[in-house]
Formats: structure tokens, C-alpha cells, sequence
């Protein structure tokens, strides 16, 4: 499958092409929101790379036109200034990533590769960590091959932090994936998390970021 980079400085773009493309990427560029809406109705994308400065709608606006499309590819957003509340908007629109320019043509590429590996172990429905192994369709958490019993408020933590395994979650989603019908306090979903934190150990750690949410991150072996 193709990449999908939405960017208008053809500078830039150019750059981001032949480093794509050393990838071995396969990337179609447009230079607009616009354009890259038509191109995503008529193709499916493995992933977006969107610049935010673009003419007409940003890439923010894309994003969020993306989410409310219902369109789940995974996309990572370029940005030339990234402040807290930058990316805490982007996170809350949908996006997946992001990258500060200047950036290198490698980080870029394994960004690339990172945010495909996560999207296509969901849609597999198993997500393999170093020592843990998430089933999203059996519901099934094992760590060191032994299966952990969970709450049902516990999987879905984990569930919605596995979804996006080393990107930040905000607490309004995980809020929402926990009880999307009730209200659940900071402090109730922060039991949940905590207890799942214990039943990880020392397999994958959920990290608190201060106002932005939560992060899982998986322990590389020592
Ligand atoms: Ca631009």
C-alpha cells in the first residue's frame, strides 16, 4: 500500500519523497486538504504524513475531516512549531504522531514504519509486545506467555492504550473507551489504570503525562 504525504512546499516535499522513497515507500504527494480528501476516497493509504501549514484547510482541519469520515488511517503530522497545546489539539482531533521540522529522512521513515507496524497488529487483532501478547478479538492479555485475568474496566484501559502503543492518549479518550455512557472522574479511571499497572509489572509500563494523558510503553529487554 501507498503512503499519502499532504504537503505543499515542494522543497520539502521533495525531500520527504526521496527519503520516502530510499524507504522503498511508495508515496503519491498532493498539495492540499482538499486534494488529499479526493485521493483518500478513491485509494486506501497505509498512512498520511500531513503538513499542518497548508493552503486552504490545515492539516489539522484534514485530520479532524478525516476522523469524522470515519477514516482510521494513521496519520503523523509535521509541524514546524510543536507546543503542549498544539499537540494536545492534534491528539484530540485523531492524529497519531507527530514530528518537528526539521526532522532527518530516517526519523521520518522509521516514524513511517512504527505507525504502520501498531495500525496493521490491530487489525490482525494481536498485538505482540516484548513479553505480552494482546489479543484484541479474544480479549486475551498474556504476559510470558501466562494469561492475566482482568475487569472488564481494566481491558478496556488497556485495549485503547494498546490501540496507540507509544503515542499519548488523552484522558478524555480513555475516559470515553472506559464507560462511554456515564461520566467517570479523573480519580476512578486513575484506580483502573493504576490496578492494570500493577497486573502489567514490569512487562510494559503506562506512563501519567500532566496534562496531556497516558502513554504504554513496552520495557525493551534488558
Ligand atoms: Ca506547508
Amino acid at each position: 500500500m501507498r503512503l499519502l504525504l499532504v504537503e505543499d512546499d515542494d522543497i520539502v516535499a521533495d525531500a520527504i519523497l526521496r527519503g520516502l522513497t530510499a524507504a522503498q515507500y511508495s508515496v503519491h504527494r498532493v498539495m492540499s486538504a482538499e486534494a488529499a480528501q479526493a485521493a483518500i476516497a478513491h485509494e486506501e493509504f497505509a498512512l498520511a504524513v500531513i503538513d499542518v501549514g497548508l493552503p486552504g484547510a490545515d492539516g489539522l482541519t484534514l485530520v479532524r475531516r478525516l476522523r469524522s469520515a470515519g477514516k482510521s488511517l494513521p496519520t503523523l503530522i509535521l509541524t514546524a512549531r510543536c507546543t503542549l497545546a498544539d499537540k494536545v489539539k492534534a491528539l484530540d482531533l485523531g492524529a497519531d504522531d507527530f514530528l518537528s521540522k526539521p526532522f532527518e529522512a530516517a526519523e521520518l521513515a522509521a516514524r513511517c514504519r512504527a505507525l504502520m507496524r501498531r495500525s496493521s497488529g490491530a487489525a490482525n487483532g494481536i498485538v505482540k509486545l516484548n513479553r505480552m501478547s494482546v489479543d484484541l478479538s479474544g480479549k486475551r492479555l498474556c504476559i510470558d506467555e501466562m494469561e492475566i485475568d482482568l475487569t472488564a474496566r481494566e481491558w478496556l484501559v488497556l485495549e485503547c492504550l494498546v490501540r496507540r502503543i507509544g503515542q499519548i492518549v488523552p484522558k478524555e479518550r480513555v475516559q470515553q473507551a472506559v464507560a462511554p455512557d456515564q461520566d467517570i472522574t479523573a480519580n476512578a479511571l486513575e484506580v483502573h489504570v493504576s490496578r492494570l499497572r500493577a497486573k502489567l509489572g514490569d512487562a510494559a509500563i503506562i506512563r501519567s503525562l500532566r496534562g496531556l494523558g497516558y502513554r504504554l510503553e513496552e520495557m525493551r529487554p534488558a
